[in-house]
């Protein structure tokens, strides 16, 4: 059974990271907790299983651990999505502001041919900019984005009203406000 305390207490809030002002959630402690693990790979899986999705896009680097979870038990072929200069083939890039700066993610020109309908994950929404950016190179390539997906909203930094705005439907296990 789901129980959001369990996820929540495996997160580690530490101040001042990246830099000064920044509250960072670390969800390492998630990952190294198979009983918390398995509760947010089995939430989502029951949240998919029936869904209309024909893709499962996991964003770099810690959406690739759930993306790959998802992928397997779903039966679905992932997409990664990664930081600038990281894929080697033909690639389309976004770039965006985060809550630190601006970065640049890509996808391989091939990964979707069009009429697609993709599931895209992260551990955590902050400001929005990694998802939209993933979702502008999926509609440039005339796909869909079914949901964005993630383990931990931040509400308070406006990233998940960001994506429903663009029309993004948005689901989270948890939030820290
Ligand atoms: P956004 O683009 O929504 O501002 O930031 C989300 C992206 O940055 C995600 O890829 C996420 O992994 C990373 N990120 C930003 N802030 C945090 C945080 O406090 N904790 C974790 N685990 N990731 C963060």
């Amino acid at each position: 059974i789901f129980d959001t305390f369990t996820i929540k207490s495996r997160v580690r809030p530490v101040p001042d990271f990246p830099k000064p002002g920044v509250m960072f959630r670390d969800i390492t402690p998630l990952y190294q907790s198979p009983k918390a693990m398995r509760m947010v790979a089995d939430s989502l899986i029951q949240r998919y299983v029936e869904a209309p999705i024909t893709h499962i896009g996991a964003l770099d680097a810690r959406g690739f651990l759930l993306g790959a979870v998802l992928a397997y038990e779903l039966n679905k072929p992932l997409i990664l999505f990664r930081k600038a200069g990281k894929l080697p083939a033909d690639t389309l890039s976004e770039s965006y502001a985060t809550e630190y700066g601006e970065a640049e993610i890509q996808i391989h020109a091939d990964s979707l041919e069009g009429g697609e309908r993709v599931l895209l994950l992260d551990d955590l929404i902050a400001t929005g900019g990694t998802l939209l950016a993933a979702a502008r190179l999926v509609h440039r390539m005339n796909a869909e984005v079914v949901e964005a997906a993630a383990i931990i909203d931040l509400p308070d930094l406006g990233g998940s009203q960001k994506l429903q705005d663009a029309g993004i439907p948005v689901f989270s296990l948890c939030a820290f406000g």
